[in-house]
């Protein structure tokens, strides 16, 4: 059948260029992220990181555990300039605030208590990250990151440079969006080589891939990118 030749081919055209990255990036096993220990601290640092720096979202997310070291649900009974006040290093500070101090107080009202740590015994990836996503504010990217980075599943967050670079080499349709390509290229990839395919990607896209120069030349998947071949064989 032509469609599962076609996702054959895409298949192994994603295998090739994960090979092709690790051997020019290195390795990039599984690593837990600096917020493993707290899923809601994990997913409220996420929502904190959307449109500023890691560094200015870091800087905001600390300063937020040291205006309120109580927990959470003080930071959801605070007033929501001082909340803002506590994120000004992270930029939209007012609009974070609102954002995350709904989410707490949501996760409270349906859970009981200000803490996504139950997840941790969900196996299904496609359901938390599905649960996730019910939260206001937390969309596909968000809870995905939550779900690989935090909760080790195999899932691809799809960011700028995800999108960018898949989209490029041919890995999927121009006109696919991100937020479809989530789906899109998990398909393509083994469940093991999910968390190394994501970062090699985002590696390649800050590294040589980038958004309005691509350094096409010595780029080691530039002999199976479809962006190389029009640019460098086009009639
Ligand atoms: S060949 Fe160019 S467009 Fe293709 S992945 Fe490499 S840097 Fe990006």
């Amino acid at each position: 059948m032509l469609v599962s030749t076609i996702s054959d081919v895409l298949e192994g055209k994603a295998l090739r260029v994960e090979e092709l990255l690790s051997e020019y990036y290195g390795p990039r096993p599984y690593r837990q992220d600096a917020y493993d220990q707290d899923i809601l601290g994990a997913l409220i640092a996420t929502v904190l990181s959307q449109h500023t720096s890691d560094l200015n979202s870091g800087r905001a997310y600390r300063n937020l555990q040291e205006t309120f070291p109580e927990g959470w649900e003080s930071v959801a009974k605070a007033s929501q300039v001082k909340v803002a006040d506590a994120l000004r290093s992270g930029g939209l500070a007012d609009v974070k605030a609102a954002r995350i101090q709904r989410l707490i107080k949501d996760v409270t009202s349906r859970t009981g208590a200000a803490s996504l740590d139950f997840l941790r015994s969900w196996n299904d990836e496609r359901e938390i990250v599905n649960y996730l996503r019910t939260y206001h504010g937390v969309g596909p990217k968000t809870a995905a990151c939550v779900t690989m980075f935090n909760l080790g599943k195999p899932v691809i967050p799809v960011d700028t440079h995800v999108h960018r670079v898949a989209s490029r080499i041919g890995l999927i349709g121009a006109k696919v969006s991100a937020d479809q390509a989530h789906d899109d290229l998990l398909k393509l990839v083994p469940r093991e080589s999910a968390y190394s395919f994501h970062v090699h990607l985002i590696e390649h896209g800050r590294s040589l891939c980038h958004a309005r120069k691509p350094q096409c030349e010595g780029c080691p998947v530039g002999a199976i990118c479809n962006y190389y071949s029009a640019k460098y064989y086009a009639d």
